[in-house]
């Protein structure tokens, strides 16, 4: 990992125009690791005239020239898989293991992708007269901006760059300042295989992504972040002066359903997967945070969840063997523990957890322990707000109707999980429940060619499908006259 890597705009490598820079420490020791340039709009306006000087050939490269170079990056980053798990094991305080399985989950997603890339067709329409041809073409937008969130570095670099690419737009990657290694590192890997201008970088925090919604000339915009960062990302597009095109991935307060015909030990299993501790301590966009136990199970489930969180160990995240690791910043740190005080000021019930763990090494780094409330009520802030950190929310129901209730009570529409062996309960309860992603036994896993996406705050477009390919193009009608 270089200790200075920079921003790559135009093929060139290149520090911020003011000469900004931001230090990026390792959250699990608090140790500096690298420094990175700090852009601004000016890098933003030098990143937008590159895309575009680079769009006029990409664009008319042809579908499978491109999805040809980006299979072939796909299997350049494969062949540094290594080195990028453990860039984001290092910057993200997630284990090693999970980040290996990220990248090759992003490649799996690339390979899809691009090989969906030939069905982004137009079609012919019946002819209204007889000497007419009516059909329709996709076309790029031209620059789009990706502004991605801290979680999942490495992955969402790669998912975030094929489908724009290879529908023939040029792109300006801006990570987030509290994760942008493994991006850095991919983008550079991608200058040797794709034309100059054509994927670009600009690091920063809220500045550059600012300058990108604003600029008037990137018409098409995709976000993942929080919703209120969302929220301003669309009054941001509104004031550039032009109509952009704008999706949002966004958060969740996700609910799992866990009906009492199903066995303890399974539903206690599926909580623990379903709220990602070991994984990235909650950290998923997808974490089923609120789990609504039937009250005639509350105890045999509680007693397993109590004892999967207390088998749970805490490691250093670059290592081999981590299985847990700590969260990604300061500001992850301290949003978890307010949320912690809050839960309990409103009553809740501690039954694990709540604090960081006291012992060295890991009191030097953001080591949270996997928190577990219980006697949560919909009103709670901590059943209403996404706390994006490893607290659990037991919420006990018995009455159906209330129960849907108060799982729809939330901002948020992102995921949902249902268990139960009843397929009538499932037929009755999927359509009830305001989601845009609903497991029935199942938990955390995404599919290629299903969509993913929020309904609610949780956000606006799908992806992972070829819906995702299709937003980034627009139609265009041709109606062909012949004499
Ligand atoms: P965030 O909203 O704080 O930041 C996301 C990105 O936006 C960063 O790159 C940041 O620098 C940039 N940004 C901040 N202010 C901006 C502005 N005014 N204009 C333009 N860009 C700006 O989110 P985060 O804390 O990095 O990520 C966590 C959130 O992301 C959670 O809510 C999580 O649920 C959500 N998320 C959603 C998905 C999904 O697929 N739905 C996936 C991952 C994460």
């Amino acid at each position: 990992m270089e200790s200075y890597p920079k921003m790559i705009i135009g093929g060139e490598q290149c520090n911020a125009v003011s000469g900004a820079v931001i230090d990026v420490c390792n959250p699990a020791t608090g140790e500096w690791i690298a420094t990175v340039p700090a852009g601004s709009s000016r890098d933003i306006d030098k990143a937008v005239k590159a895309a575009e000087q680079a769009g006029h050939n990409w664009r008319y490269l042809g579908f499978g020239e491109r999805a040809t170079l980006l299979r072939r990056l796909g299997n350049v980053i494969l062949d540094h898989a290594e080195e990028i798990a453990l860039i984001d094991a290092k910057d993200s305080g997630n284990p090693l293991v999970e980040m290996r399985k990220d990248v090759l989950k992003a490649i799996k997603h690339l390979e899809y992708m691009t090989g969906l890339a030939l069905e982004v067709k137009g079609e012919t329409i019946p002819a209204t007269t007889p000497n007419n041809i009516h059909m329709t073409l996709r076309e790029p937008f031209g620059v789009v901006g990706r502004i991605m969130p801290f979680n999942h570095p490495a992955m969402f670099t790669i998912q975030h760059l094929v489908s724009p690419l290879v529908t023939g737009n040029t792109v300006i990657l801006k990570p987030s300042e509290e994760t942008p290694l493994s991006a850095l590192y991919i983008v550079k890997l991608a200058q040797d295989i794709l034309p100059a201008g054509v994927l670009n970088i600009v690091t920063g925090a809220e500045e550059p992504g600012s300058a990108l919604v604003q600029h008037p000339r990137v018409r098409r915009l995709a976000f993942t972040g929080g919703p209120e960062t969302g929220k301003k990302i669309m009054q941001g597009a509104a004031g550039s002066g032009v109509l952009k095109q704008t999706t949002l991935e966004l958060g969740g307060k996700n609910p799992m359903i866990i009906f009492p015909d199903v066995d303890a030990g399974t539903a206690a299993n599926a909580v623990l997967a379903g709220m990602n501790f070991k994984r990235c301590l909650g950290q998923s966009c997808g974490s089923t945070s609120r789990v609504f136990v039937h009250k005639s199970q509350r105890d045999a489930i509680i007693d397993k969840v109590i004892a999967g969180v207390q088998a749970i160990k805490p490691g250093d995240p670059s290592h081999e063997d981590t299985e847990m690791g700590c969260l990604t910043s300061k500001r992850q740190f301290d949003k978890t523990s307010h949320y912690v005080d809050v839960a309990k000021q409103e009553g809740a019930r501690l039954l694990y957890g709540g604090e960081p763990y006291a012992d060295e090494p890991f009191n030097k780094g953001y080591f949270f322990k996997p928190t577990v409330f219980d006697q949560v009520t919909t009103e709670m802030t901590i059943a209403q707000e996404e706390v994006f950190g490893p607290v659990l929310s037991l919420i006990e129901w018995d009455d159906y109707d209330e129960m849907i209730q108060s799982v729809n009570s939330v901002a948020y529409g992102l995921t949902a999980s249902i268990w139960t062996n009843d397929v009538n309960t499932v037929l009755k309860t999927v359509p009830l429940v305001e989601a845009g992603f609903v497991w029935v036994n199942g938990v955390e896993r995404r599919y290629h060619g299903v969509p993913f996406g929020g309904t609610k705050d949780s956000g606006i477009g799908r992806e992972h499908c070829l819906d995702e390919l299709l937003s980034y193009t627009q139609l265009k009608s041709v109606n062909i006259l012949t004499s």
